[in-house]
């Protein structure tokens, strides 16, 4: 799409022999329906959103299931986090039972990672699992969270805590419909750009340091190129590593080489996820969106990247300068040190009940994940503005 030609492209699972058909054009929001029948074949569908993206872009995803054919049942759910819980995932639930939506059915998600979150949770779970198809209308959700078919709602006691891997069978990605998203939601999305081409991708990360510019503004060519890049390396990365395999063992905490042969994967692409996720929930998923807390996150990694696996200060350097363009925070913001490290063991990511960060030494080769020298880790969490007491 670069050339401005839609883009296809067939991913397989081996394991479970899943496919999934990610299609990425603009405009292609008026072609769903054909989409969903092609990849799901289903007459009936739910059609999950939100209130917003309801307002903007449902009408015109309803048309088009309706011109293929398929018949709706829409379920707004509510905005933001709070709709990845049970009692809305029960909703869902109710409304395809109440319409005899069965195995010959499927799920259609268009929104935000929320949405495709938790209506992915809902095909995974439905009859034993149904298809789904993913619309995502986010930055966030184009380029990271209909890729790799992690789905999941929330509990009190953490994020993310009950889910399933079930891969969409398929994945409409229309950039256009990024033209409504706001300019804070346009950024949250693309610190996880950064953060692939950092860390996988180090041809993505050029043509990004290229464009910076363009995407700031947030014009639609490069956001859609931008899209289908990133879409390109997680696509690359999830199949080869579906799963995110169980970490090697401690006998594979240095020499960043070994590790990665050992099959780096779909793990690399947590880079600035440990300490992004600790602020997250000391803050109580408020005031920061995801990807600023991992912007923060990413810069701390890299830092550290440079003390443990000898990342190049200027490469460092250079991932500061581009966080900074694309006016990603740069501080954490008023926490202490004890209370992140807190935060960071209670994380669901903890592995053989220690902390692991994934470093690079070099852009574009990210290692699995290691434990580093909590001497550093406190440098580190400091250099990044947390507070040295507790609070
Ligand atoms: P979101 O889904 O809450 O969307 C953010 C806001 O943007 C919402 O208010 C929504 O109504 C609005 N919006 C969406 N599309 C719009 C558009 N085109 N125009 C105007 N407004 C629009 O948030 P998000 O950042 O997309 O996703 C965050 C969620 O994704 C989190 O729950 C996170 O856990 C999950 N996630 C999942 C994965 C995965 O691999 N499954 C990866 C990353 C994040």
């Amino acid at each position: 799409m670069a050339s401005g030609a839609p883009v296809e492209l067939l991913l397989h699972f081996a394991e479970n022999r899943a496919r999934s058909r990610i299609h990425i054009a603009r405009g292609a929001l008026s072609r769903l329906g054909a989409f969903a029948r092609e990849t799901t074949g289903a007459r009936r569908v739910l059609l999950v959103t939100d209130a917003r993206v309801g307002a903007l872009h449902a009408a015109s995803a309803r048309r088009s299931l309706e011109r293929a054919g398929v018949q709706v049942e829409p379920v707004l759910v509510p905005r933001g986090e709070r709709a990845k819980r049970v009692g809305v995932l029960a909703r869902l639930w109710d409304v395809l039972a109440a319409n005899g939506i069965g195995r010959d059915g499927a799920v259609v998600a268009v929104g935000g990672g929320v949405v495709s979150d938790l209506a992915g949770f809902a095909a995974a779970t439905w009859a034993r699992g149904v298809p789904w198809v993913a619309v995502p209308t986010t930055v966030l959700a184009q380029v990271d969270a209909s890729v790799g078919g992690k789905t999941a709602i929330d509990l009190a006691a953490g994020k993310n805590l009950v889910g399933a891997f079930h891969q969409p069978a398929g994945v409409l990605v229309d950039p256009d419909t990024l033209a409504t998203l706001p300019p804070r939601e346009r950024r949250n999305g693309l610190a996880e750009v950064v953060k692939t081409g950092f860390a996988v991708d180090r041809s993505l990360w050029s043509w990004l340091e290229s464009n910076l510019d363009s995407l700031a503004e947030g014009r639609p060519a490069a956001l859609a190129e931008a899209v289908e890049r990133s879409i390109r390396a997680k696509a690359r990365v999830v199949q080869r590593d579906e799963r995110e395999q169980p970490l090697p063992g401690p006998g594979h905490r240095n020499g960043h080489a070994g590790t990665r042969r050992a099959g780096a994967g779909r793990a690399a692409l947590n880079f600035g996820h440990t300490l992004g996720h600790a602020i997250e929930a000391c803050l109580g998923y408020r005031r920061l969106l995801h990807g600023e807390a991992v912007a923060i996150g990413m810069r701390a990694a890299a830092w550290l990247s440079v003390r443990v696996v000898g990342l190049a200060p200027e490469s460092h350097v250079r991932l500061e300068a581009a966080l900074d363009h694309l006016g990603l925070p740069v501080r954490v913001p008023g926490l202490s040190v004890p209370r992140l490290l807190a935060a960071m063991q209670l994380d669901k990511k903890r592995a053989q009940g220690e902390v692991r960060w994934v470093l690079t030494p070099r852009i574009g080769d990210a290692s699995v994940p290691r434990a580093v020298e909590s001497r550093l880790v406190r440098a580190a969490l400091a250099h990044s503005g947390a507070r040295p007491a507790r609070g």
